[in-house]
């Protein structure tokens, strides 16, 4: 197996990583199973690497509220084959933020020429938002399909970037070749908060 590569690079060409000419199969961890850890396991799972989440809360209740979607995102789950419509997305066709007294239209933005501009995939929405449940929910059923393994119930408290390993609270540990932290938005207190060989990449590249 390769090295494991520094968490939280962008590690594009993994499936291209065999000297021989063949393909090599990693195996990633993925901590933090919100909709950017559902959404990686997914690209993984189908790029042909073994897969494993590992989420801290048990999800008894998913919450959440609308989530914006905009139109590269909307091709990237028509690729995927995931149904938009069946998971009850909404088109946006404008924004209008206004005055709570005086109902005065503070700002607009209208949306009606998305679909012209960018296209639209399928029969899905080309910008749309999404009940946040019902978004994950979707994606979850499609990691599931993929045959990857969801641990609940496992928080991450350390990651070791140079070997690959991540650390749990409950005392166990997994050694992976590449680790992708989906831990939402945190600033001091991610496990992998320590690590200086986080790289932050521009995905155009
Ligand atoms: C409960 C919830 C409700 C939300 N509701 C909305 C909404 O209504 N509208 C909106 O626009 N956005 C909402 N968001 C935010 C939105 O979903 C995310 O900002 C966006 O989708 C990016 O997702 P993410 O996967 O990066 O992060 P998140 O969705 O925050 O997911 C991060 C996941 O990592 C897990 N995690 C964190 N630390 C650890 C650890 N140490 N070990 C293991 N697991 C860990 C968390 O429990 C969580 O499941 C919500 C997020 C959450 C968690």
């Amino acid at each position: 197996m390769s090295p494991a590569p520094a968490v939280g690079s962008a590690n594009r060409d993994a499936h291209s990583v065999g000297t021989n000419g063949t393909t090599t199969v990693l195996s990633c961890g993925i901590i933090g199973v919100g909709i950017a850890g559902l959404a990686a396991a997914i690209a993984l799972r189908r790029a042909g690497h073994n897969v494993e989440i590992f989420e801290k809360s048990t999800f008894k209740n998913e919450i959440g509220a609308a989530v914006t979607l905009t139109p590269n995102a909307m091709r990237v789950l028509h690729r995927w084959g995931f149904d938009a419509v069946r998971a009850g997305t909404t088109e946006k066709e404008q924004y209008r933020r206004l005055d709570a007294e005086t109902l005065q239209v503070l700002a607009h933005y209208d949306f009606s020429n998305v679909r012209e501009k960018f296209g639209t995939p399928g029969r899905e929405h080309a910008f749309a938002a999404f009940h946040r449940v019902d978004l994950h929910e979707g994606l979850r059923a499609m990691v599931r399909e993929l045959g990857v393994e969801v641990q609940l119930g496992r928080e991450a408290v350390r990651v070791d970037c140079g070997e690959g390993v991540v650390r749990f609270r409950d005392g166990g540990e997994a050694k992976k070749d590449l680790l992708v932290v989906a831990d939402g938005i945190k600033v001091s207190d991610s496990p992998s908060s320590h690590c200086d060989t986080q790289v932050e990449t521009p995905l155009h590249q």
